[in-house]
């Protein structure tokens, strides 16, 4: 027998008939959600919004002020809440059109007539009285032409606001919010994944009074707590991924005694490794130790020596008589680390080979040959070794470059290569460094290691801003002082989104202005896109030996260059580059025992260049970036899918990402499966968010 809430009184057959009770319907969200006219629907499809769901998780921005009718002016788009005083609709002379509605509306400065072009109807739907948002234009005759309106139930006057929402050509913010109001009573029936617990935990609003107010109430309130489920959720279905790999097998343990490792960096290695390093080096020897495969994200940007530290793993595969593999991005980045990791690999015995798409036939038959037997140890290549012909004996180390270039499947397939049973231990390298908070959405299904601090030996570059005639007039002056003093230069090309063959062509002309003019007597060579990969080698690497002074490039030139004699980089239209995107082409400067500049060619005023030029570090300058431009645009996360959050967003949510890990390492902590009843909720909507397969039960 139920008894009432915080008693011990029995409650009879009628009286819990008599209870107040709720009865959501989901379903009531999934509906499709109806647009008019067809252009309109078209732009609501382009937004994203099938369904009322969707309508109602579309939310606004931010609050537009509202004008009162009194500050009109004629010209100007504007939006007003005001109350119907008079409407009726009027037939239009031209043949075809519908007729006009005419409404006059006030609020408590004054009144004004509104004309509603195309929707007779309205004169019955906004009967007097009605208060209306309107958004429009006011003619030269002093009407105001409404272009969006929504009926609401906020007050006229001069502290009203309106909520903004993204929107699109065909569907105005205005059109979405009468959308809004006309199904945002539909909220109730949305379903709270949220264990009640949590939910009181963390003092939150259950999920359908946040839908209400994160659209006509307390907008922050509600959308946080929606930013909270997304994330969550995000959180969850990274945090079992994780646990699926580290349960889908065991990774060979490398916990043998230390040989080739120590030789190699006590004696082969012409240097001595930065505390970075060498606490890196302590994490991922720890690691491989383990039979649970590693799965750890090195973070650190061009040049802090993560390579170095790929090496040492992949020596300690080697020293256990075990495989490893380095996979890189692209042929010509495969074919440079192949270069790098040959110099700095010791000079004993570790047969190394390397595998691209453009490997002859007869010599890709002999190292998949070599690797089957385990006679070759180590493989540096693309893509290409994902082929399902590409075999090892004993693979136990997977090093990938820029891990998020290759998807999941792709790192599953690399996982299928190891010895039956076995699974390999994976290192992913990142040169982009971003804020934790970004790379607990971006990568947290990866354990982290940040390499901060740069090798002793590196030069701080010197960044300038040039933007005056007599400016750029100096730091040719600067560059020729250096290229006399035998040092080299990159001249970088502004950018050109829209295509290569502009950019190249852009890039052509600067080389030849420059060679004819302030870089007459110097060597000058080109590099752009276009060329093809022998002229591009041929050129970089003739520049790489000193046959130029100058290299005039478009960005191609952003990764991978090593010419540590270089000390000018001069960037052209540096205002069109974003943050990262700048210091890393800084980034191929200060490589060698020289001090270097690098100028930015741009305006003064942009904070970009201002930021660039004041800092060095790049997890500083992603964070300005961050809060610069917010979490979509960094990286093309956007377009990329990687973080397609519809609620939460960077910087802003920062907390709330930590909070969610939080939660969600606590939740699977205590039901990694979410079996427990109060989490069958969290569970579906895991399923919904990110796939059935979430449900699948992790591997015994
Ligand atoms: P990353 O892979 O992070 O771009 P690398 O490992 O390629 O960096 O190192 C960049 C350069 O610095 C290389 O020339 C490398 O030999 C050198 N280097 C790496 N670690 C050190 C160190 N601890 N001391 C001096 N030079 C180093
Ligand atoms: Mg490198």
């Amino acid at each position: 027998m139920p008894t009432a809430f915080a008693t011990a009184d029995k409650l009879d057959r009628n009286e819990l008939l008599g209870a107040p009770v709720r009865w959501p319907r989901p379903s009531a969200l999934a509906a499709p959600l109806s647009v008019k006219p067809a252009k309109a629907a078209e732009a609501a499809a382009q937004l994203g919004l099938e369904t009322i769901g969707d309508l109602l998780e579309h939310l606004p921005r931010d609050r537009r002020e509202a004008r009162t009718v009194a500050t009109l002016i004629a010209g100007e788009g504007a939006t007003i809440v005001a109350e119907v005083r008079s409407i009726a609709s009027r037939p239009v002379r031209r043949r075809g059109m519908k007729p006009l509605v005419e409404a006059q509306v006030a609020d408590a400065t004054g009144m004004v007539k509104a004309t509603f072009f195309n929707q007779p109807w309205l004169a019955r739907k906004y009967p007097k009285g009605t208060r209306l948002v309107l958004h429009g234009k006011v003619g030269s005759r002093g009407d105001f032409n409404v272009e969006g309106h929504a009926p609401t139930t906020q007050s006229t006057g001069s502290d009203s606001e309106v909520a903004h929402y993204p929107a699109t050509a065909g569907l105005s913010s205005t059109q979405i919010l009468a959308l809004v109001r006309e199904h945002l009573h539909i909220a109730h029936d949305a379903i709270d994944a949220l264990p009640p617990r949590m939910r009181r935990a963390g003092g939150m609003p259950d999920r359908a009074a946040a839908l209400v107010a994160a659209h006509a109430g307390d907008l922050e309130g509600g959308r946080r707590r929606l930013a909270f489920d997304e994330l969550l959720l995000a959180q969850l279905s990274l945090l079992r991924r994780r646990a699926r790999r580290r349960a889908s097998g065991t990774a060979p343990a490398l916990d043998g005694a230390p040989g080739l490792t120590v030789r190699w960096r006590e004696t082969l290695l012409p240097f001595q490794l930065t505390g970075d390093q060498r606490r890196a080096v302590a994490v991922l020897d720890e690691e491989l130790a383990q039979p649970r495969p590693m799965q750890r994200l090195l973070m650190g940007e061009v040049g802090s020596g993560k390579t170095v530290v790929a090496l040492h793993a992949i020596l300690r595969a080697i020293e256990h008589d075990m495989q490893a593999v380095f996979m890189a991005p692209t042929e010509v980045l495969a074919e440079q680390h192949f270069a790098t990791l040959q110099a700095l690999m010791p000079g004993e015995a570790v047969r190394t080979a390397l595998l691209t798409g453009s490997t002859t036939a007869k010599r890709r038959a002999d190292t998949l040959s070599k690797l089957a037997t385990g006679e070759l140890s180590f493989v540096v290549g693309t893509h290409a070794l994902l082929e399902p012909d590409v075999l090892f004996d004993r693979l136990a180390v997977v090093v990938v470059d820029e891990q998020h270039r290759f998807g999941v499947r792709q790192r599953a397939t690399l996982d299928a290569k190891a010895p039956a049973g076995l699974v390999p231990h994976v290192l992913h390298m990142t040169a982009t460094p971003i804020p934790r908070t970004m790379a607990l959405l971006r990568y947290g299904d990866l354990d982290i290691t940040t390499l901060r601090e740069l090798p002793r030996g590196r030069r701080p570059i010197t960044t300038e801003v040039a933007a005056t005639d007599a400016e750029r007039a100096a730091a040719y002056e600067r560059i020729r002082g250096e290229l006399d003093e035998g040092r080299q230069a990159f001249v970088v090309c502004p950018l050109v989104e829209e295509s290569e063959a502009l950019a190249a062509k852009a890039a052509t002309a600067e080389f030849e202005r420059l060679r004819g003019g302030e870089l007459a007597d110097y060597r000058v060579a080109l590099l752009h896109g276009q060329m093809r990969p022998r002229e591009k080698q041929e050129a970089m690497a003739a520049f790489a030996a000193g046959a130029f002074d100058v290299l005039v490039a478009t960005t191609v030139i952003e990764v991978g260059v090593d010419v540590p004699n270089a000390t000018v980089m001069l960037v052209e239209g540096a205002e069109r580059f974003g943050i990262s995107q700048l210091h890393q082409l800084r980034g191929r400067i200060g490589r060698g025992e020289h001090a270097s500049t690098c100028l930015l060619f741009g305006p003064k005023i942009s904070v970009r260049l201002r930021a660039v030029a004041r800092h060095s570090d790049g997890f500083e300058l992603a964070r300005i970036d961050l809060e610069l431009r917010g979490e979509g645009e960094i990286a093309g996360t956007r377009q990329s899918g990687m973080a397609l959050f519809k609620v939460a967003r960077l910087p802003e949510d920062e907390q709330l990402v930590e909070a969610a890990r939080t939660y969600a390492e606590g939740l699977l902590a205590g039901d990694p499966e979410l079996e427990a009843p109060e989490h069958a909720l969290l569970a579906d909507a895991l399923a919904a968010a990110h796939g059935e397969a979430q449900r699948q039960p992790l591997p015994a």
